[in-house]
């Protein structure tokens, strides 16, 4: 079913386990990701980026995504990660999207907060919900996702102080940290700042988000998660997932692009399940809110059609 963030978001925060937001670009990847998020029950995110629309337009990945979120058995957001334009997001909201996230995070403060609060009041007049972040996540080189290397990324990681002071002016849903996390692959093990993410997490009511979730370790990840992240972007693994089942597919292919399409869904599967159990959403699809409310209906709905059946048969 389709949800937006608070369904799947705010249950994660409360019982201490994180939410995956994947970008599905393709069909392959959606397919991936949501017979993952099947096969674990767990609940998830997925989507596309604003610097990943040259892969996929906006409206064509809408023409998939969201009636792939309404038809799966598990609660599904369909989210724009990183809109960097005032445009983008209106359009992906106006195409169905449930969630969005709109990075105003390199322009100042002051204009930070203007713009994200202004969407905030739009996005959520969709009945949709905003991620907005503060402080900076910067690349690593060659990320697939941007190109705004910093050479001291811990000049950038998120204030705890202002942090609060930008949820409580915005009204965004969740808020992504700057904790010394990076897009793309890291070519050194990254650091990541536990004790802030604590302090964030003691100061701010929203769910937090860690972006940059590729290669950080198992345990960076039960760390982080446990200090009080409620959501992890994973776009690079489950890319490069795909592409190296499909390379060992290719010298036994006999059939064209067909014969890569179940190799690469598989092996999105696989990856997505081993992160979805990682962050431990495996199991919690019932747990969000949306789920509830669709059980909640079928439960009316079964006790009415009983009372129904009970008035004929008299
Ligand atoms: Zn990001």
């Amino acid at each position: 079913m389709l949800v937006n963030m608070n369904d799947v978001l705010i249950p994660a925060k409360k019982n201490h386990y994180a939410v995956g937001l994947f970008n599905a670009v393709n069909l392959e990847l959606a397919r991936g990701i949501i017979s993952a998020a099947e096969s674990t029950r767990s609940p998830v995110i997925m989507g596309t980026a604003e610097v990943l629309l040259p892969y996929g337009p906006l409206e064509e990945v809408s023409y998939y995504l969201i009636p792939m979120a309404k038809k799966a058995s598990v609660p599904v957001v369909v989210h724009l990660d990183h809109g960097l334009s005032y445009d983008t997001c209106v359009k992906a909201l106006k195409l169905g999207f449930s969630s969005v996230m709109y990075d105003c995070s390199t322009d100042s403060y002051e204009e930070n907060v203007r713009k994200v609060k202004e969407m905030a009041d739009l996005a959520h007049s969709y009945g949709a919900t905003i991620e907005g972040e503060l402080g900076h996540v910067g690349d690593n080189e060659g990320s697939a996702e941007g190109s705004s290397h910093l050479d001291d990324p811990s000049n950038f990681f998120t204030d705890p102080a202002l942090a609060k002071d930008f949820v409580d002016k915005t009204g965004v849903d969740a808020l992504a940290i700057a904790v010394g996390n990076a897009h793309g692959a890291y070519k050194l093990p990254p650091k990541l700042d536990f004790e802030r993410i604590r302090t964030i997490a003691k100061t701010v009511d929203v769910p937090l988000v860690l972006h940059g979730g590729s290669g950080l370790t198992d345990n960076d990840f039960r760390q982080a998660i446990k200090d009080g992240i409620s959501k992890v972007n994973i776009f690079t693994d489950i890319n490069v997932a795909a592409v190296e089942a499909e390379f060992k597919k290719f010298s036994s292919m006999d059939k064209g692009l067909i014969d890569l399409i179940p190799a690469a869904v598989e092996a999105v599967k696989q990856e997505s399940e081993k992160k979805m159990k990682l962050f431990s959403s495996n199991g919690k699809a019932d747990l969000s809110s949306g789920a509830s409310l669709s059980a909640d209906i079928e439960a009316i709905t079964k006790l009415v059609t009983q009372e129904v059946l009970k008035y004929l048969n008299k």
